[in-house]
């Protein structure tokens, strides 16, 4: 496992982050004993840097299985909070659940471009005042677009970039050749930058091999996060991000786990999913919602969204 600074953060991380979204609540679901387990061989395999977010539901796991690790381990967590008052609770729920005295990055979660930086204002300066109190170490943002990464780029402020970035440019708000010149712009900046979806939220996993070739050299980029919910991605992925040949065992088992998108046929039509959806995969058909495949990331978000449990991520 190779390490390093991100930006200018003095935070060292893993070359992989581990995503917790998918072990989830919105996803896997899988039981808190069986995700502590998870991310405790993670670190046993050398990983030190775990990604959430209050929308993911995984606190508790990160919790369990990082225990008495908190001061080997960086955690990165997101609220969508705009105001003050907001983010206050954001970070006091992160921090109680998590059983950390700090959270080590606190990102604003999926941001778009300067005018919706600018909409959470009250919220980022809440986490500058919260980093000078030592409750976190980096703030940042996290997004699927150009314009975005940008905008953050210019602000002094700002330590960290979580952006969307893989070889097709599956889910860029903007183009892959403009995502690209962007996240470069922000690293010579000394942000730290830490990429997700290189693998498409796993709708790439037919080119895997290119997509993590185009990830490993992509040379603005600290650390990649990855999404996994079993031992087998967990292998696959740490050879997949060291260059390393992976035993066409493992690719097959993690093939036979590829995720599915659901929408159960009890779909009222309501629309709620539809805004949640930044890649704009959902749309309303003769009264009900249908997933365009090839634009869907298999994120989950809408289906936390959706009133009625119509959406399910398995
Ligand atoms: S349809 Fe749902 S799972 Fe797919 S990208 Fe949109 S929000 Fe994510
Ligand atoms: S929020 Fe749920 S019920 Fe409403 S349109 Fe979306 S999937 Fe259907």
């Amino acid at each position: 496992m190779n390490y390093g600074e991100l930006g200018k953060t003095g935070i060292r991380v893993s070359r992989l982050c581990f995503g917790t979204l998918t072990m989830g609540p919105l996803q896997a679901s899988l039981s808190i004993g069986e995700g502590a387990e998870l991310i405790r061989m993670a670190v046993d395999l050398g990983v030190t840097f775990f990604d959430t977010a209050e929308l993911y539901g995984t606190y508790p796991y990160l919790a369990e299985g990082l225990r008495g690790l908190e001061e080997q381990t960086v955690v990165a967590s997101k609220s969508y909070a705009y105001e003050r008052e907001d983010m206050a609770r954001d970070l006091e729920k992160a921090l109680r659940e998590t059983g950390r005295g700090h959270i080590d990055i606190f990102l604003l979660h999926e941001q778009e471009s300067a005018l919706t930086l600018r909409g959470h204002r009250a919220a980022l300066d809440y986490l500058l005042q919260a980093r000078d109190k030592g409750l976190v170490r980096a703030v940042g943002i996290s997004t699927h677009a150009v314009e975005a990464v940008e905008a953050a780029t210019l602000l002094e402020e700002i330590d960290v970039i979580h952006p969307l970035l893989n070889y097709r440019g599956l889910g860029i708000k903007g183009t892959l050749e403009g995502m690209l010149a962007a996240v470069r712009d922000a690293y010579l900046a000394g942000k730290g930058i830490y990429a997700m979806k290189a693998f498409g939220g796993g709708n790439l996993l037919g080119q895997i091999d290119q997509a993590a070739a185009f990830i490993r050299q992509v040379p603005w980029v600290h650390s990649i996060a990855v999404g996994i919910k079993t031992p087998e991605e967990l292998l696959m992925d740490l050879l997949l991000l060291s260059g390393e040949e992976v035993p066409e065992y493992l690719r097959t088992r993690v093939r036979g786990q590829k995720k599915r998108l659901l929408v159960e046929e009890w779909c009222s039509g309501c629309g709620r999913c539809l805004a949640a959806c930044r890649t704009g995969a959902l749309v309303l058909e003769g009264g009900r919602v249908r997933v365009q495949e090839e634009r869907c990331l298999l994120c989950g978000y809408c289906s936390y969204f959706c009133p009625e449990f119509v959406i399910k991520i398995f």
